[in-house]
C-alpha cells in the first residue's frame, strides 16, 4: 500500500478534498488497513472500536468469519450471473427472506443498495396503483437517487437537484392523525413510505402503536404501505425487523446495508403477491444487471444464518439496554436527549459544534462515531450487533471522558 501522504494527495486530486477535510477535522485522517469484528486497525498503528458500523451496515461486524467463508466458497464456483440461466443462490435467498420476513411478503427483487431498494418500492407502488402520489415523513432519509431523494427531509441534499419527482408530500413523523387527515381527501396517493425508526433524522422512535395505526389506515384507504428497513432491519432494534415489534406486515419492505453481510453491496425490495402482479406481463419491468449476483446472495444467506444462529437480535437488545442505561446514567448538561431501541441509539446535543467536538474527542481516544446525515446535532451509536459487554463498557468509559473533555474546552472558551 502507498504511504499515507500519497493517499491524501490522491483524495485531494481524484476523490474529494472536502470529504478529506471533514474526516480529518473529526480525527479520522488515517487509512484503514485491517478490520475484524468491532475493531478497525489504521495505518498509524491505532485500533479503533467501531461504534459507527459503516452507518448501520455492519450488523455482523467486520469480516464475520462465517460470512467470509461462505463468500470464499461461492467465489470458488460462481461470480457474476449469466442472467439467463437460473441463479440457485438467489432462489434460496428469496425463499429464506420470505420465511423470516413479516407474513405475506413472499417475493424479492434484488439490487445493490438502499436507495435502489427504495427506488424500486416507489416504482412498484406507482405501477400497482396506477397513481403517482407518495406520502413520506418529514426529515426522512431513503437514499440519494432521484426517487428516494424526492422523499428526503433535508433541503441541503435536495435543493441542487430540483425539480424532484412530483406527487411527493411530507407528513409529520409519528403522527398517525396527520396520515388519517391526508388519506381523508379525495386525491389518494399510491403509497405511504416510512422508516419504523427514523435513522438519519436523528434516531427518532415513534410513539408505540404508530406503525399499527399506519398499517390499519393505509389498508382501509386502499393505499400501499412501504416500510424502509434499510437501517432498522436484520436485528438492529432487537427484532429481526423493526415492524415485528408491532406485528405489522407492510405491502413493500426495503432492506439493504447489512444484508450483504458487511462484505458485498446488496439491496432487496420485498412485496406481497398482490403487488408483485405488476410483473405478470413483463418480468423485466424493473431489473438490475448485478443485483442478486451469486456472491451477494451467498453473503446474504450466510448473514441470515448468523443472525439466527448467534441470536443477534436478542444480543442487540441486551447490549442496547446496557448502552442506553449507561448513557443515561452519565448526567451531562451538554446532552439534550438520549433515545433509541436495541443498538440503534442517538444522543442529541444542543449544537452541531458540540457534537463535532465529542466525535473528535472520541476519535482521539480510539472510538469511531459520527453524526446522523439529516441532523448533525445527533451522534449515532450503531456498533455491530456482535459487540461484547466489555466493549460497550469500554465505550461508556471513553464517552464519559469525551464529555468531560468537551465541557472543559467549552468552559475554557467561556461558553
Ligand atoms: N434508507 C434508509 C432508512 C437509510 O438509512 C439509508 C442510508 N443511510 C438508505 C435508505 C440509503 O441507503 P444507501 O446509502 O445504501 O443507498
Amino acid at each position: 500500500m502507498q504511504p499515507l501522504e500519497q493517499t491524501i494527495d490522491w483524495y485531494k486530486k481524484h476523490i474529494s478534498e472536502g470529504f478529506l477535510n471533514l474526516v480529518s477535522f473529526l480525527g479520522f485522517d488515517a487509512v484503514e488497513i485491517e478490520a475484524q469484528g468491532c475493531e478497525v486497525k489504521t495505518s498509524d498503528g491505532r485500533v479503533l472500536l467501531d461504534f459507527l458500523g459503516s452507518f448501520g451496515a455492519l450488523n455482523f461486524g467486520h469480516r464475520h468469519p462465517r460470512i467470509v467463508g461462505a463468500v470464499q466458497e461461492g467465489l470458488g464456483r460462481m461470480g457474476a450471473s449469466s442472467k439467463v440461466l437460473l441463479n440457485g443462490d438467489q432462489a434460496a435467498l428469496a425463499a429464506r427472506l420470505a420465511a423470516c420476513a413479516p407474513p405475506g411478503l413472499s417475493y424479492s427483487f434484488f439490487s445493490n443498495s438502499g436507495t435502489e431498494a427504495v427506488e424500486a418500492g416507489i416504482k412498484f407502488a406507482r405501477a400497482k396503483k396506477g397513481r403517482p402520489g407518495i406520502l413520506f415523513t418529514e426529515n426522512a432519509y431513503h437514499g440519494k437517487s432521484m426517487g428516494a431523494l424526492s422523499a428526503a427531509g433535508r433541503e441541503k441534499f435536495r435543493a441542487p437537484f430540483e425539480p424532484l419527482l412530483s406527487g411527493f408530500r411530507p407528513l409529520p413523523f409519528g403522527d398517525a392523525n396527520a396520515l388519517e387527515d391526508a388519506l381523508g381527501g379525495g386525491d389518494l396517493p399510491a403509497a405511504f413510505l416510512v422508516e419504523p425508526i427514523q435513522g438519519e433524522a436523528g434516531i427518532r422512535v415513534p410513539p408505540e402503536g404508530y406503525l399499527r395505526d399506519v398499517r390499519r389506515m393505509t389498508k382501509e384507504a386502499g393505499v400501499l404501505l412501504i416500510v424502509d428497513e434499510v437501517q432498522t432491519g436484520l436485528g438492529r432494534t432487537g427484532r429481526c425487523f423493526a415492524v415485528d415489534w408491532e406485528d405489522v406486515s407492510p405491502d413493500i419492505l426495503c432492506i439493504a446495508k447489512s444484508l450483504g453481510g458487511g462484505l458485498i453491496p446488496m439491496g432487496a425490495t420485498m412485496t406481497t403477491e398482490d403487488v408483485w402482479s405488476i410483473f405478470d406481463e413483463n418480468p423485466l419491468l424493473h431489473s438490475s444487471t448485478l443485483g442478486g449476483n451469486h456472491l451477494a446472495c451467498v453473503a446474504a444467506l450466510a448473514a441470515l444464518e448468523v443472525l439466527e444462529e448467534e441470536s443477534l437480535a436478542e444480543k442487540a437488545w441486551a447490549r442496547g439496554c446496557q448502552l442506553l442505561e449507561g448513557l443515561r446514567r452519565l448526567d451531562s448538561p451538554l446532552v439534550k436527549e438520549i433515545r433509541g431501541k436495541g443498538l440503534m441509539v442517538g444522543v442529541e446535543f444542543a449544537e452541531e459544534d458540540i457534537a463535532g467536538l465529542v466525535i473528535t474527542a472520541l476519535a482521539g481516544k480510539g472510538i469511531m462515531a459520527a453524526y446522523t446525515l439529516n441532523n448533525p446535532e445527533v451522534i449515532r451509536l450503531e456498533p455491530p450487533l456482535t459487540v461484547s459487554e466489555e466493549q460497550v463498557h469500554r465505550f461508556l468509559k471513553v464517552w464519559e471522558e469525551a464529555l468531560n473533555g468537551t465541557s472543559e474546552i467549552l468552559t475554557g472558551l467561556g461558553m
